[in-house]
């Protein structure tokens, strides 16, 4: 085997691309960018009645939002891909294994009916089992070509009854692997199944497609979800089986993503309940057209997304939490990834999205913010408008869809003034207070807002009034609500016209 690393991300289109699955995709991308790697990207659609349309089209975009990379497996430089184990198994890739199996004592056909199965389990249910498997005992009362004879298998199958290929699970043996986070992992084969290899329609199943691949690929770490540790024993006994013990790549089975409580791995259930997005963009399901948000949509920033993500299960080892991508590649090791569940914390989340829109340029803010404009608010606003609202805006905003939501008032004067804010700040004398106000600003030749300030001072001074007796009219005028950036600086952006006449139009339609 080269020393070179080479991985890959080998999703099943059984529908999008959950959260857990970018980490997955993310940690792969990371070792092997770090390594100078080989990335690949493997469709694993064998398992043709969970397969969903469109499911492979979104993990491809959703991965391109994301800036996830591959070396192989997706167009790119006319190489075709991406690589599909259905595509793979047309080529015959996998049948061969199968019969090879088989032929070594390995496998064996199994003609059994989905009744015969029913009433095995039945049976086992009945007496007590545990366990309704077909395995070393049940198989030797099952119909396969371990109980019947040569000849009666091979009528069976010159006739065209439909088989499964199984694996021939050893009775007693410790089936031990090492996976670097876990270190040695063992496993009594009595307790596992024969499983399908090679389905009747003559597709394999994932567990002979991924050892096929994997090995035909030159994989040399699987780096994979916790969910996939209990299948590991069967594949080191099939590259075992197939003499390909040198192939038995380096293993990393990442711990869960928790729910934000901390209760259950994370789910769409609770993400609905609680109000989080489980999928790095929004989906659409083909069957009943339902849309499912995702991050993107959400207006999170994919490289935030995946800096929170990073740490979802792995630390670089020192409190550094700010992680850009070459950072990320920089320090990323396969040996500071941990063995326990990571809690998904939203509010985390939102404090990386915070924090990575502050840091980006204006100019690099700009195409994004203008894709968060539901209501058509920016249509005709010109750029270098919305960018100086961008820079009034970015400290305080979470999302990208925060630029417009709150602060409509930067490009329409506002419809309505809030009420609260109304009965509160709103006095008797507030319309005469502006009034005079409105005077002062008009005499401005230069407006700016050093300009604005200092004639707003100035008259405060010469009518001897509070800052809050002016100030918080003037800004419900200006915006309809408290907070925001500051005063002077919107006044100086919407321009003195429009200042004016927001003045004029709230004392005429505020009522006192
Ligand atoms: N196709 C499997 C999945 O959907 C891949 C598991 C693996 O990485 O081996 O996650």
């Amino acid at each position: 085997m080269s020393d070179q690393v080479v991985v890959r991300f080998a999703p099943s289109p059984t529908g999008p691309l959950h959260i857990g699955g970018v980490r997955t995709a993310l940690y792969n991308y990371l070792f092997a960018k770090k390594h100078n790697g080989r990335f690949i990207l493997r469709i694993e659609d064998t398992d043709r009645t969970r397969y969903v349309h469109g499911a492979e089209e979104y993990i491809i975009e959703a991965l391109k939002w994301l800036g996830i990379e591959f070396t192989e497996g997706v167009h790119k430089d006319g190489e075709v891909g991406p690589y599909r184990q259905s595509d793979r198994k047309a080529q015959g890739l996998y049948q061969k294994y199968a019969d090879q199996l088989v032929k070594d004592g390995w496998a064996y056909y199994a003609f059994d009916t989905s009744e015969e199965l029913d009433a095995m389990r039945e049976r086992l249910k009945e007496a007590g089992s545990q366990v309704q498997q077909y395995n070393y005992v049940t198989r030797r009362e099952m119909k396969n070509s371990l109980t019947l004879s040569e000849e009666e298998v091979q009528k069976r199958i010159d006739k065209g009854d439909p088989y499964v290929i199984r694996f021939k699970m050893p009775k007693k043996e410790d089936i031990r692997f090492h996976d670097i986070v876990r270190d040695w992992v063992v496993f009594h084969s009595s307790q596992l199944d024969d499983k399908i290899l090679l389905k009747s329609d003559g597709m394999p199943t994932y567990h002979l497609a991924v050892i096929v691949d994997d090995t035909l690929m030159g994989v040399n770490h699987v780096i994979r979800g916790e969910e996939w540790l209990s299948s590991t024993p069967l594949h080191v006994m099939l590259y075992k089986a197939l003499g390909w013990e040198a192939h038995i790549p380096k293993y990393v089975h990442l711990p869960l993503i928790l729910n934000p409580n901390g209760k259950g791995k994370m789910s769409k259930r609770q993400g609905d309940k609680m109000g989080f997005s489980v999928f790095p963009t929004s989906w659409t399901n083909p069957e009943d057209g339902k849309v499912s948000s995702g991050y993107r949509e959400d207006g999170y920033i994919s490289e935030a997304l995946l800096n929170f993500l990073s740490l979802l299960g792995w630390n670089p080892g020192n409190d550094e939490e700010l992680m850009n991508h070459d950072r990320l590649v920089e320090l990323f090791d396969l040996g500071r990834i941990g063995n326990s569940a990571a809690k998904f914390d939203l509010d985390k989340l939102k404090w990386f999205n915070q924090t990575y829109i502050r840091n980006m340029a204006n100019e690099d803010l700009l195409p994004l913010v203008k894709n968060f404009d539901p209501e058509g608010k920016l249509e005709g606003v010109e750029d270098n408008f919305i960018l100086q609202a961008i820079e009034l805006m970015k400290e305080r905003v979470t999302v990208l869809g925060d630029f417009v939501e709150m602060a409509p008032y930067f490009f329409a004067t506002p419809e309505g003034y809030d009420e609260k804010v109304v009965k509160k700040r709103w006095k008797a004398d507030s319309p005469a207070i502006l009034l005079d106000l409105k005077n002062k600003f008009d005499s401005i030749s230069s407006w700016d807002s050093e300009e604005i300030e200092k004639v707003f001072k100035k008259h405060l001074e010469d009518a001897e009034l509070g800052m809050g007796k002016v100030m918080a009219p003037l800004r419900l005028a200006l915006t309809g609500v408290a907070g925001g950036p500051g005063v002077f600086d919107i006044a100086a952006l919407i321009g003195k016209e429009e200042t004016l006449s927001r003045i004029d139009i709230a004392i005429e339609a505020i009522p006192v």
